[in-house]
């Protein structure tokens, strides 16, 4: 759908100089979501994968962050080889809800009660990035930090339209269940993609 040169401005890697890929295509449905343009996979231009790596190649930063849309729609084993090969770090922010594919030094992991995720992810999760938009999330958040590995990451993260009245929930739920960690969409405060 898109590629441009930015800041990630959540999650783990907040702050860091990121290449980031938006592959059009998602069958998820968030009513919340903020790329409805790039669920029609067909309304987006099909490229190269060298096409792909020599526009990531035009920058100095050797992060590349693979977004969507549903990224795992698609089998990413190639996509990111050639990312790696070329001297990327391959990051995902993924629903997890396809089948796990691709080479990854970072996944994250952001299930949406709007589709099941497929049993792959919870192994492969680096992160697990549970998005806030009412009081009822929380518990979603935790089924799924029961099912994560032990070493994922658990962030929850306010969603945009409602951080304001989220924020100060999710403060308190973090001060009385410090397992999980703040994420911000730092990106959104600094009004850059
Ligand atoms: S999974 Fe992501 S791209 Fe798909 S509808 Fe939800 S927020 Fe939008």
């Amino acid at each position: 759908m898109e590629a441009f040169y930015t800041l990630q401005g959540e999650g783990q890697h907040s702050g860091k100089a990121a290449y980031f890929i938006r592959l059009g295509g998602c069958e998820v449905g968030c009513h919340w979501c903020d790329v409805k343009e790039s669920w029609d996979a067909d309304a987006h231009p099909k490229l190269e994968i060298n096409t792909i790596v020599e526009g990531a190649l035009g920058y100095p930063g050797r992060l590349a962050v693979i977004t969507g849309g549903e990224p795992l729609m698609y089998n990413l084993d190639a996509l990111t080889d050639a990312l790696q090969q070329a001297g990327f770090q391959t990051n995902i922010e993924t629903s997890g809800v396809y089948p796990f594919t691709g080479h990854w030094d970072w996944v994250c992991f952001s299930p949406k009660k709007f589709k099941t995720p497929h049993s792959d992810i919870y192994i492969n999760a680096n992160e697990l990035k549970s998005i806030i938009y009412n009081k009822s999330d929380f518990e979603f958040a935790e089924q799924h930090a029961a099912l994560v590995n032990q070493e994922c990451t658990l962030l929850l993260q306010p969603e945009w339209s409602k951080h304001e009245q989220m924020l100060p929930l999710i403060i308190d739920y973090i001060k009385d269940n410090p397992k999980w960690k703040m994420s911000l969409q730092t990106h959104k405060y600094m009004n850059i993609p």
